[in-house]
């Protein structure tokens, strides 16, 4: 390899360059960090590697100054990097530590889907979690993910948190699902009281079935809030029921959280509490499918909504 001098006046001999372009060329080619970078892999590069690849060198640095074509290349995510191919010099656009970050940050968000759920839960973790009060709940939680992570196929029943309002019942599902998420797993966390009148406003349009459908086979399904108002018995039998009954048989990891206790859910689902007829087997029905998919966690602790932090 000669030097810069003799590297650009056979540039402009052999391709009989003229003009602006030659100019630029010309320094495109006495770059620094081009010399450099050829100096690096003369051994590597054919001796006419410098004359062929002019073009490229020059359009190298012109995206990596942003005054190519694309004058957003540098702000794009992406920064293009000289390589050797076949003896010649040619041109990778590679992601920039930036942009790898953010398509990480975006993956991780794109592992869960979380409907209709408060936004603070984004960044809940597990490792965050005030366990004054509420160890029972971190260590069933914590051997839930132990599982998970060991055998991600696997099921493995999942945890019906009960407490009252405030104890950080939602935060810690969501704790699991930011957990689930870094490990590759997606989970979807809904928002059982808006998702039952969403699905009772789908039957204008007949899309039940659908987003019922869809709900039924999530790899990682979390409840929130279940029981919170009173279900219509089609709600209860061909909504709940139908979805209990559908990840029991597929054994699919199932969450809930309620301000319930299972035996207080028991005398909600089968009507006592709101008076109408006894439909205690239905409501029990429903219960085995519940007590199948989760243990009953009790969450204690102050109140985090009005408590002092
Ligand atoms: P619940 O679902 O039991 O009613 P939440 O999960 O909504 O309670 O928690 C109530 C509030 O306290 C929320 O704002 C939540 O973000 C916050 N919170 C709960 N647990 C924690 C925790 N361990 N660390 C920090 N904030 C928490
Ligand atoms: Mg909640």
């Amino acid at each position: 390899m000669t030097n810069v001098r003799d590297q650009i006046a056979a540039i402009m001999d052999q391709r009989q360059l003229t003009g602006r372009y030659a100019e630029l060329v010309k320094q495109a080619v006495a770059d620094p960090s081009v010399q450099a970078w050829l100096t690096a892999h003369k051994d590597e590069l054919a001796d006419d590697a410098v004359t062929r690849g002019a073009a490229k060198i020059y359009e190298y640095v012109t995206a990596r100054d942003g005054k190519g074509e694309d004058q957003a290349l540098p702000n794009s995510g992406y920064m293009p990097q000289l390589v050797v191919s076949n003896r010649l010099i040619d041109i990778m656009y590679e992601p920039t530590p930036a942009k790898i970050a953010a398509a990480q940050v975006a993956h991780q968000a794109s592992l869960i889907t979380s409907v209709n759920m408060p936004k603070a839960i984004r960044t809940a973790a597990l490792e965050d979690y005030d366990r004054t009060g509420r160890a029972a709940a971190l260590l069933a939680a914590t051997r839930f993910t132990d599982a998970m992570d060991e055998a991600p196929q696997a099921f493995h029943r999942g945890l019906y948190l009960t407490g009252p309002f405030g104890v950080g019942k939602t935060y810690l599902l969501g704790a699991i699902a930011n957990h689930l998420a870094d490990r590759g797993i997606a989970s979807t966390m809904v928002h059982f009281p808006s998702f039952a009148l969403e699905i009772k406003n789908a039957i204008n349009d007949h899309t039940t079935e659908d987003k019922l459908d869809r709900l039924k086979k999530v790899p990682v399904l979390m409840l929130d809030d279940i029981g919170a108002e009173s279900y219509s018995a089609w709600m209860r039998d061909e909504v709940l029921g139908v979805l209990l009954q559908y990840r029991m048989q597929e054994e699919l990891p199932t969450l809930f959280t309620s301000n319930k206790t299972m035996a207080e859910l028991t005398d909600f689902l089968s009507g006592k509490e709101a008076g109408k007829d006894l439909e205690e087997v239905r409501a029990r029905r429903i219960m085995a499918r519940i007590r199948f998919l989760a243990d009953e966690i009790h969450v204690g602790g102050q109140d985090r909504r009005n408590g002092p932090r």
